[in-house]
């Protein structure tokens, strides 16, 4: 088998068929700058607004509610450090969690150095917050809590609605990094109660370097880059214009796809079968999990050194969080949820998409296994 078996679209997933054919024309004739007044330009912007209304339509919003930035990361930095610049006169408290991607630890770890002070929610075994501690956390000066919609390493769907209640009973405002959830399982801001929101193209088909931040209208973010105007004076820059339309059409295919059965079969009979490998568990929720996200712990073993076997035979998976592959530390989020550094290192992550197919799973479960045993018969452990 020479083909890849690509198993890691938590990390990144393939440009989507309808959003290849929708960028064609802006990666050759229409390369117009979208603030230029004559046709070519005008046809730039008649694009990326018709993606804003598209955008906006998928995830149950306005079309001025919608900014087009560079990626989830910078949604997710000018979400945080909005808020807490504009709420500063108000109080410097934010609520997160001990599992959220790194661009919303790191930026918090930001703000806490500038005179922020931070409560970071515990998880069980699963993954799960407690909407209890949630509640006593909140302070007379908590101005945002800001809690992912589901974790791209474990699975696991956090309960979002709940939780933008309750920061709605407390006046505090709501931002949710949803980068694991669009596209892959219903997200509407208005059903979820979320005042700000984060997601990202290329985790559903879009291009890389294309992300979205969802603003409620109200709400009067400042502006996160200075400079020409666009995107309503907010996010200046020329728009990538090819990126921002593959963005709407990769969205549009993956909600006519949902809800992911096939996806979720898959991930099912990974569970099954890998889970009868001596010594191996699940994290993350067994039941509230992404439909993609299968992932493991084989205990006694290396993970990076699973993912070099595995690559060998052509499956491209990751262990722990791709961002923080190359270091040695364990993942934040499994030891967060109250694993053993010995153990966390043996973390394996299979995150499948529409274009896995039963044979890929078939193959995966041909060779692990003997990886796994490979691996512990040299093991020191
Ligand atoms: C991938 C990811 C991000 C970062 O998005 P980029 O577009 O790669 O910057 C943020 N949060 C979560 C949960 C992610 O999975």
């Amino acid at each position: 088998m020479n083909e890849i078996v690509y198993l890691d679209n938590a990390a990144t997933t393939k440009l989507s068929k309808a959003a290849q054919e929708a960028v064609q024309p802006y990666l050759s004739g229409a390369y117009g700058n979208p603030s230029s007044v004559y046709s070519l330009g005008r046809e730039a912007k008649k694009a990326v607004e018709n993606a804003r209304s598209r955008v906006a339509q998928a995830i149950g919003a306005l079309p001025h509610e919608i900014y087009f930035t560079g990626s989830g990361t910078e949604s997710d930095n000018w979400a945080v450090k909005s808020v807490a610049e504009l709420k500063k006169g108000l109080g410097r408290h934010i609520i997160s969690s001990q599992i959220e991607h790194p661009a919303i630890l790191n930026t918090l770890r930001h703000l806490e150095k500038n005179g922020y002070d931070v409560t970071y929610l515990k998880v069980n075994q699963y993954g799960q917050i407690s909407l209890d501690e949630l509640r006593s956390a909140i302070r007379n000066d908590t101005v945002l809590i800001t809690i992912m919609t589901a974790n791209n390493e474990i699975g696991t769907i956090l309960p979002v609605s709940e939780i933008g209640k309750i920061a709605q009973e407390n006046g505090v405002l709501f931002h949710t990094d949803a980068v694991q959830a669009v596209g892959h399982i219903p997200v509407n801001v208005k059903e979820m109660n979320v005042d700000i929101m984060s997601f990202s193209g290329h985790k559903f088909g879009g291009t890389k370097g294309v992300g979205v931040l969802y603003a409620k209208k109200e709400l009067k973010l400042p502006p996160f880059l200075h400079g020409g105007g666009q995107e309503n004076d907010r996010r200046s820059g020329t728009e990538n214009v090819a990126g921002i339309v593959a963005l709407a059409a990769a969205l549009e295919e993956a909600l006519l796809n949902l809800p992911l059965l096939k996806v979720s079969q898959m991930r099912d009979r990974l569970i099954v079968e890998l889970l009868k490998i001596p010594r191996s568990r699940l994290t993350g929720d067994p039941l509230n999990r992404l439909p993609g996200i299968a992932s493991f712990i084989f205990e006694c073993i290396e993970g990076e050194a699973m993912l070099l076997l595995l690559d060998q035979c052509g499956i491209c998976a990751s262990s722990g969080s791709a961002c923080s592959s190359g270091s040695l530390d364990p993942s934040h989020v499994l030891l967060a949820t109250g694993l053993s550094h010995e153990i966390a290192h043996g973390s394996l992550r299979l995150s499948l998409s529409g274009e896995n197919t039963d044979d890929d799973i078939d193959y995966v479960l041909e060779k692990l296994p003997g990886i796994v045993a490979r691996l512990r018969a040299m093991s020191p452990l």
